[in-house]
């Protein structure tokens, strides 16, 4: 992060503003430290200066404006464009003791009259505000008289142009900034790339030498691809490990949402639809089944996602390929926003690539929003079929480089072994070129490994040189060959003619062996899963007694949210469930050292999980 001289106060006084926030983030959100970063920026905020923050999800961004807002004097006033999830930010607030209320449109008038009397009384220390509703004069007459400790923009990426989901009422909030000069605003986004950040500092008056960038890794997340072969038994061998957490399952199209999730459901799975082809209630009613209940597996389009902040989803798979690299970071980026481990798993299959690309079709010169979505499938086929470390990939599509693996991929956690696959490679395109250059894969591999069809005797392809030629390998280890051969652009695909495949430069240079082949082998063992919550409590492999207990914790938390009325994550985290089972508190004293505990929350459910956890049965 650039450093950032803005005020220079004494050194004891910057101590003092860093030892109030410890203070703070121990007793009422009961964390022991900060992440990093969030100190930092809360310094900056604490002394009255304003920022930009680009911090990925999961990071801790809310903590950023929350502990300035509740230490400064005043009313903190939070924009945030998520009215649905608006009442759990606040639910989640007031578990830790936290005076939080929210206005937005949904209320009603006599619940937005108690809420300026409370702001009136001074009894609110965050008020959570949707942008449309901040910019009508009635909000900032409610709050005349009042200090304003800060001005939080949440998602602040809408307020640019520039972003992907510009709203035209984040261009009001430049008001709020007239009408409350001195105090400090901090805009919180995870997604912006350069322009965007400048023109959302430069939109809210904010300087350029006050933008912080935090990096765009998600170090919980583990990347895992898979050559597509059967898809439903692939994701059958994801999903077996995961029975009872919480996910979402990309598809590409409705109908297939509609038929994973029946089948899912036939399989035990707590599995519901979402696209935008299901009436506003059913969406309603599934995705908030999704955000209240610890196990249910969305299976949706893309329709599905937005601003969704359920911090326990444990994995984002992807049944078929996502748009871009961009879109894919997205839409992975969804799990885990907790900071527990989660896995991004794909399956990517040749067929998908070349879908997209007769979607796409084959550009002109002059249509160059074509090339562009070509070159953004490249890089996504780049990624699929890399043999080096897929964070890094990902990063270096962000501008981050880096220069050693990650460690937490599925190409660092099992390092890809190639071979030399130049003669294989040679026969294949030889047999593309018998055939007439007018076949598709399947075609190719019959005839390279003699299964007669009615094709390959109408066209007398059983008559071929390459008739057979290729039997030694199996027609698995031919689709895995074919695939990186196309991905590699070593043979051609025909975008009109249904996916023929034909001979290019580069097919010519390996025919007449110039050119040799490397390609990946494809046998590799699953990943295992690890959970960082149940080792961060020091417990690696729950014996069976620990997880029942576990289980035992998990049902106390859903019967304690629903007496509420709220999710259950907003109670405790999954990490602070396990921090019980490996620490098994004794008394109070001890039940405060768990991780999440804090003051609010201690004298609020201290009682009941001690007792659960003296007596589980
Ligand atoms: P973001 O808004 O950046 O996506 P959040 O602010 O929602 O992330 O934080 C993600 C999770 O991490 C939340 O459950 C939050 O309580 C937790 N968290 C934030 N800061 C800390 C910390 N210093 N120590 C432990 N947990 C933290
Ligand atoms: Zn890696």
């Amino acid at each position: 992060m650039p450093p950032h001289g803005k005020t220079t106060v004494p050194q004891e006084q910057l101590q003092t503003h860093i030892d109030r926030a410890r203070k703070c983030l121990r007793e009422v959100y009961g964390y022991a430290e900060f992440r990093p970063h969030q100190d930092e920026v809360i310094v900056h905020v604490m002394q009255g200066n304003s920022a930009v923050l680009v911090m990925p999800t999961g990071a801790g961004k809310s903590v950023c404006y929350q502990i300035p807002g509740l230490l400064r004097d005043g009313i903190g006033v939070v924009v945030s464009p998520l009215i649905a999830l608006m009442q759990d930010q606040v639910d989640a607030m007031r578990q830790l003791g936290v005076r939080a209320y929210y206005q937005n449109s949904m209320q009603s008038a006599a619940e937005q009259n108690q809420v300026r009397e409370l702001i009136q009384k001074g009894e609110v220390d965050l008020l959570y505000v949707a942008p449309e509703r901040a910019v009508k004069p009635g909000f900032m007459q409610s709050l005349e008289g009042c200090d304003i400790s800060l001005l939080a923009i949440d998602e602040a990426h809408c307020i640019s142009q520039w972003g992907h989901e510009f709203r035209p009422d984040y261009r009001g909030l430049a008001m709020l900034r007239q009408a409350w000069p001195h105090v400090p605003c901090l805009a919180v986004t995870a997604t912006a790339d350069e322009p965007t950040r400048h023109d959302v500092a430069a939109q809210l008056g904010i300087s350029r030498d006050d933008v912080f960038v935090t990096g765009f890794d998600r170090p919980n997340i583990q990347y895992t691809v898979l050559p597509k072969a059967d898809a439903r038994k692939q994701l059958m061998g994801f999903l077996a490990s995961r029975r009872g957490e919480a996910g979402i399952v990309y598809c590409g199209t409705r109908k297939r949402v509609d038929s994973i999730s029946q089948w899912l459901s036939d399989q035990g799975f707590e599995a519901l639809p979402y696209h935008a082809g299901l009436n506003s209630e059913t969406r309603a009613r599934n995705q908030k089944r999704f955000l209240r209940e610890d196990d249910v597996v969305m299976v949706a389009t893309v329709a599905f996602g937005m601003g969704i902040d359920k911090p326990n989803v444990r994995f984002v798979a992807h049944l078929d390929l996502p748009k871009s690299l961009e879109a894919y970071y997205q839409e992975s980026g969804r799990a885990g926003r907790d900071g527990e481990p989660a896995v991004a798993w794909l399956s990517y299959g040749l067929g998908d690539a070349v879908q997209i690309r007769q979607m796409i079709g084959e550009p002109s010169d002059e249509q160059t929003h074509r090339w562009t979505e070509l070159r953004k499938l490249d890089q996504l086929i780049g990624y699929c079929e890399s043999t080096g470390c897929r964070r890094n990939m990902l990063l270096g599509y962000f501008g981050e480089s880096r220069d050693v693996g990650c460690g937490n991929c599925d190409t660092c956690l099992h390092p890809v072994e190639t071979w030399d696959a130049t003669v294989p490679a040679q026969m294949f395109l030889s047999c593309v070129r018998r055939t007439g250059e007018r076949f598709g894969v399947g075609h190719i591999i019959d005839v390279l490994t003699g299964r007669e069809t009615e094709k390959t005797q109408r066209y007398g392809h059983n008559q071929l040189p390459t008739w057979k030629v290729g039997e030694e390998y199996g027609s698995s280890d031919w689709r895995s060959i074919s695939r990186q051969l196309v991905a590699m652009q070593l043979v051609g695909v025909e975008i009109a003619k249904y996916g023929s495949l034909r001979l290019n430069e580069a097919s010519w240079e390996v025919l007449k062996g110039s050119r040799t082949v490397e390609l990946k082998k494809e046998t590799r063992k699953p990943t295992s899963k690890r959970s960082r919550a149940k080792a961060a409590a020091g417990i690696e492999n729950p014996s069976d007694p620990q997880t029942a207990l576990f289980e035992r914790l998990r049902d106390l938390r859903a019967s304690l949210a629903a007496e509420q009325n709220v999710p259950p994550y907003v109670v405790f985290h999954d990490r602070s469930l396990w921090d019980m089972v490996a620490q098994r508190p004794a008394n109070l004293e001890d039940f405060a050292q768990v991780s999440g505990v804090g003051a609010k929350k201690l004298e609020r459910y201290g009682e009941a999980f001690l007792q659960m956890l003296q007596d589980p049965e």
